[in-house]
């Protein structure tokens, strides 16, 4: 059977962390300070935003949360972060995703300065990550990492498969796992022979957004397994992209949903913040 890693007990040793740091600022009369932005009424948007704006808190940031209608038009949007970015008491700006329709996401992303952009979404930090050369790490990716530092397994020279190639999670949760040696081959919907190359890997991420997507068979025995997905099973219930039941049993490591990678995307959120307090100080 194998050792859950839980991301909720290592997400609370990052904050805590971050905490002391924030208090070390505190005595330079720096506050780190976060502007979420949201656009629109939807439900699981809401429920993140109000999960940043209590992480603010419970380390110490300031947050500033600006909820706008869902009709906002690209210029109201476009402006506020122009403003935003010139704001000094604000050193980390987050636009939640996905955004009405009617709005351009690349250019929202485009538009946030990138010494401000925490969520490492901008095309300047992306840029920076592939060359290894990075002040950012984008959060859920910098957290899959995290949890496997926390659990002493080794990247290098192992055979890493990463289901997933979005900009958010996939493409840079790949680069982080070869900036650390790792042997990685990207999967995604048109990947032929997926169960094959999947049962292969000494080390699997799954950011599908699939339930239960990642059967028994599809995994090596002794694999560490990094699920990423945040789904409803038939029942409603929270799940990930890993049929947990079927392949815990034949991983060495695995993290659970709820309460494995989740927690650490706002745990690398807050560090990401903290970095950007430090930078806008010059310190
Ligand atoms: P996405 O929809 O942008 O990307 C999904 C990827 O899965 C695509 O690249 C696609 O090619 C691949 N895919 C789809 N069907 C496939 C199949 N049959 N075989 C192989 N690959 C297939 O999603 P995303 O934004 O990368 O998110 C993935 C999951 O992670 C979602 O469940 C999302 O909710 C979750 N998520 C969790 C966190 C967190 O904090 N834990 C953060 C971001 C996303």
């Amino acid at each position: 059977m194998a050792t859950i890693i839980s991301g909720k007990e290592v997400a609370a040793k990052v904050r805590a962390e971050i905490k002391k740091d924030c208090e070390a600022l505190d005595e330079m009369g720096i506050t780190p300070g976060l502007a979420v932005i949201i656009v629109g009424d939807d439900p699981a948007s809401r429920v993140y935003v109000n999960n940043k704006k209590k992480a603010c808190e419970e380390v110490g940031f300031v947050s500033e949360e600006y909820a706008l209608p869902a009709e906002t038009t690209q210029e109201e949007l476009l402006a506020l972060i122009h403003r935003l970015n010139g704001k000094p008491d604000i050193d980390g700006i987050l636009c939640q995703l996905p955004l009405p329709k009617h709005l351009d996401e690349k250019a929202v992303i485009n538009a946030i300065d990138p010494t401000k952009d925490v969520d490492a979404f901008h095309p300047s930090n992306v840029g920076k990550i592939m060359i290894g050369d990075y002040d950012f790490l984008p959060c859920t990716p910098a957290g899959v990492m995290e949890l496997i530092h926390s659990a002493g397994i080794e990247v290098s020279g192992k055979n890493c498969v990463v289901i997933g190639r979005s900009n958010i999670v996939g493409k840079p949760m790949a680069m982080l796992l070869l900036h650390e040696n790792g042997t990685v081959t990207i999967c995604h919907s048109r990947t032929k022979n997926l169960k094959e190359i999947c049962a292969a890997a000494d080390i699997l991420v799954a950011a599908v957004g699939k339930p239960k997507f990642v059967k028994a068979d599809m995994v090596k025995e002794g694999a560490v397994v990094l699920d990423v997905g945040i789904n409803r099973d038939e029942n409603g219930k929270l799940c990930g992209d890993v049929d947990f039941d079927e392949v815990a049993p034949k991983a060495s490591f695995i993290t659970p949903v709820p309460g494995g990678v989740g927690p650490m995307t706002i745990a690398m959120l807050m560090k990401n913040t903290l970095k950007a307090a430090k930078l806008q100080n010059n310190l």
